[in-house]
């Protein structure tokens, strides 16, 4: 059996995740992963940081990036890979999240006071690296005292149904789709095995992507298989990732779900046939 192992989703300082993208790419390399991802919700501001050490570190780094969508009232992730950094396409859409998050963080923020919570908006802004989200305000009421722990804040304030909780307004996935398209990305349905609504999940297979995150962080292999079987019937090809946050999710490990070497060299000339 190869022992090939890369990790196609995680997180960083840069959007949700506690560690730095620095910090990622040494702990992938101490573990043994041949390749990476890093997918920061809405953002790909740790490439600019880690090229040349995941280089030095024998690490094949995949741009990639986790959408945030909406589809009929839903929230769906997306996950784009093997674009060019530089893909305008990809930046502009970056920039309309991070309007998009800023004013629903403030929104959070403002429905968490008639709540009576009172969290400083101004250090809790200095925390954000780039893309403001709720697991920042999370990590503020824990630090604050409001809650025990990040589960109570979303169960208790922040997740869906809960007092605090803003819709993210965000884009649909047919126009996440083409701007993957335009920027010569490939397009993969994001943890597919968290989708509660079967008939958002058929959407899904109906539409035009490449790939399907059927290997999910820490999932049981016989939980998984439905959407091994339903990847081969469509021809979508299947990724693999721990979608780690460091202290955010702390029983999710980098490299605890991965991607087979056939697959991440599709991906791998993929993006090299993008870049000069
Ligand atoms: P946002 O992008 O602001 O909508 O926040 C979504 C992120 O919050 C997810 O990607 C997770 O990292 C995190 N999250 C969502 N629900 C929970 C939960 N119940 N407990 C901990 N983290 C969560
Ligand atoms: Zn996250
Ligand atoms: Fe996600
Ligand atoms: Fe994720």
């Amino acid at each position: 059996m190869s022992d090939f192992r890369a990790d196609l989703h995680c997180h960083t300082t840069i959007s949700d995740g506690t560690c730095s993208p620095k910090e990622v790419v040494e702990l992938a390399a101490s573990i043994g992963l041949q390749g990476l991802s890093i997918t920061d919700h809405d953002c790909i501001g740790a490439y600019l940081e880690v090229g040349d050490l995941a280089k030095e570190k024998g690490i094949r780094l995949l741009p990639g990036v986790e959408f945030s969508c909406v589809h009929r009232g839903e929230s769906i992730h997306l996950l784009a890979y093997a674009f060019p950094l530089d893909s305008a396409f990809i930046l502009d859409f970056c920039a309309r999240h991070k309007q998009r998050r800023i004013l629903r963080f403030e929104r959070i923020l403002e429905r968490l006071a008639e709540n009576e919570v009172f969290l400083p908006r101004e250090e809790l802004f200095l925390s954000v690296g780039t893309m403001p989200g709720r697991p920042h305000i999370a990590q503020s009421m824990v630090a604050k005292g409001y809650v025990s722990d990040i589960r109570a804040a979303f169960k208790r304030f922040l997740g869906e149904g809960a007092c605090a909780y803003v819709p993210s307004m965000s884009y649909s996935i047919e126009e996440t789709l083409d701007v993957i398209r335009k920027a010569g990305g490939k397009a993969v349905i994001a943890h597919p095995i968290l989708i509660r609504k079967k008939s958002i999940y058929r959407d899904l297979l109906s539409m035009d992507f490449d790939g399907l995150e059927g290997n999910y962080a820490c999932f049981h292999k016989s939980e998984e298989a439905p959407y091994l079987s339903d990847a081969k019937q469509r021809g979508l090809f299947v990724t693999g990732g721990s979608d780690f946050h460091g202290d955010v999710k702390p029983r999710i490990r980098l490299g605890s779900s991965w991607t087979s070497e056939p697959v991440f060299d599709l991906l791998w000339s993929h993006y090299q046939e993008q870049v000069p």
